[in-house]
């Protein structure tokens, strides 16, 4: 097993760094193992001039896996669009077609408290947003901005080919079946001639995974219900731009961003995982960072990319330990918790794995 480590900017290195301490304890118990790291973002301009050197998509396309950190920062705002950091991260996703986007909302009981909606709304919550990531509004063409009738129009254009959707319902009907059984299509049919394409294909696709129990929403009621009871949902699947918006409100149901794993797949199976959150700047360098949702991203390479189940629960099963053992970084700390570092973290969940 390959894994491209990309620790990237910020707090990303000080992150990596604890993930890694969790695959080097599996490499010692005979795991095969082999890592090696490369610069992307910010540290991929300092070190090449690019925010996606060709040496790090080289071994990202030679790696069964890649793990990333996080990348931008305040020193990297002023460059030329296609230098910034974030660029690397659009084009590195691109490059290696990964076009399925998992993001995991789940809240720990004891963390129920760290959530912004009331405790008995979100405990125990465990939800699964599948988010189509390479096509939809963000990459269709024609885009620009140009002057018509005499003034300036911007335009952009939401495109679903039909291949590009069964893809990603197979993903996600995929993972339905590992889960609850409940898959929620998420469109704007009522609309959106795009939307009312996806939502045919995703009834076409149902037919070949009968157990699982389709439903569909439309996105604003979506939007309100993730607030109103999330727990209704199991699985949910949605379009590009439909899915950045829903993730990130699913995001802060579970209090910190320092506590979500993400992982984004091709169609083997390959993947990249991180965290879905920054490089913090404001915290950099103070061994204050959270580096779960970072641990919880090497469970997520475990269970998709290596089809290792028991390994990947017994990382996720290492993190409860340690929140239940009452271990809080700073971002999730409160009264009654022993406040850790980042590393300490690190060491915390070697030690119950
Ligand atoms: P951010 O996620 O970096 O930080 C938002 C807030 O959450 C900050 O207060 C930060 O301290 C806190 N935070 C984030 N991760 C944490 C962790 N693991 N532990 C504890 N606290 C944590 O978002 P931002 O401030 O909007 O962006 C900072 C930089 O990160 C920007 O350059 C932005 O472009 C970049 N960014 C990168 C990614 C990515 O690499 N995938 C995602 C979002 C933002």
């Amino acid at each position: 097993m390959k894994i491209a480590v990309l620790p990237g900017d910020g707090i990303g290195p000080e992150i990596v760094a604890q993930a890694v301490k969790v695959l080097e304890v599996l490499r010692a118990e005979g795991a095969k193992i082999e890592m090696e790291t490369a610069p992307i973002g910010g540290a991929g301009y300092d070190a090449a001039g690019d925010p996606l050197p060709d040496a790090t998509l080289k071994l990202s396309r030679e790696a069964d896996a890649v793990l990333l950190g996080a990348v931008g920062g305040p020193q990297y705002d002023a460059l030329d669009r296609p230098l910034r950091p974030e660029r690397g991260l659009l084009r590195i996703r691109k490059e290696l077609n990964l076009f399925a986007n998992l993001r995991p909302a789940l809240l720990y009981p004891e963390l129920a408290s760290a959530s912004s909606l009331k405790p008995d709304v979100v405990s125990n919550l465990d939800l699964m947003i599948v988010r189509e990531l390479t096509g939809d509004v963000y990459f269709g063409q024609p885009r620009g901005i140009e002057v018509r009738n005499g003034e300036r129009v911007g335009f952009n254009t939401m495109l679903y080919a039909e291949s590009e959707v069964r893809r990603v319902a197979h993903v996600a009907f995929g993972i339905a079946m590992k889960r609850g059984k409940k898959l929620c299509s998420v469109d704007k049919a009522n609309v959106l001639e795009c939307s009312e394409l996806w939502k045919e294909v995703m009834i076409e696709v149902s037919k070949d995974y009968p157990e699982v129990e389709l439903s569909h929403m439309y996105v604003d009621n979506a939007a309100m219900q993730l607030i109103r009871a999330p727990k209704q949902f199991d699985t949910m699947v949605t379009g590009n731009i439909f899915g950045d918006i829903l993730s990130d409100a699913a995001s802060m149901l579970s209090g910190s961003i320092g506590m979500l794993p993400s992982a984004s797949l091709d169609e083997n199976n390959k993947g990249m995982f991180e965290p879905i959150h920054g490089s913090a700047p404001d915290i950099t360098g103070k061994n204050m960072a959270n580096p779960l949702a970072t641990i919880l991203s090497v469970a997520m390479m475990y269970r998709y990319t290596f089809a290792d189940l028991a390994t990947a629960d017994r990382i996720e099963n290492a993190v409860k330990n340690v929140i239940s053992q009452g271990l809080r970084t700073s971002d999730i700390w409160t009264d009654g918790t022993q406040k850790v570092s980042c590393s300490e973290m690190g060491d915390a969940v070697v030690k119950a794995l």
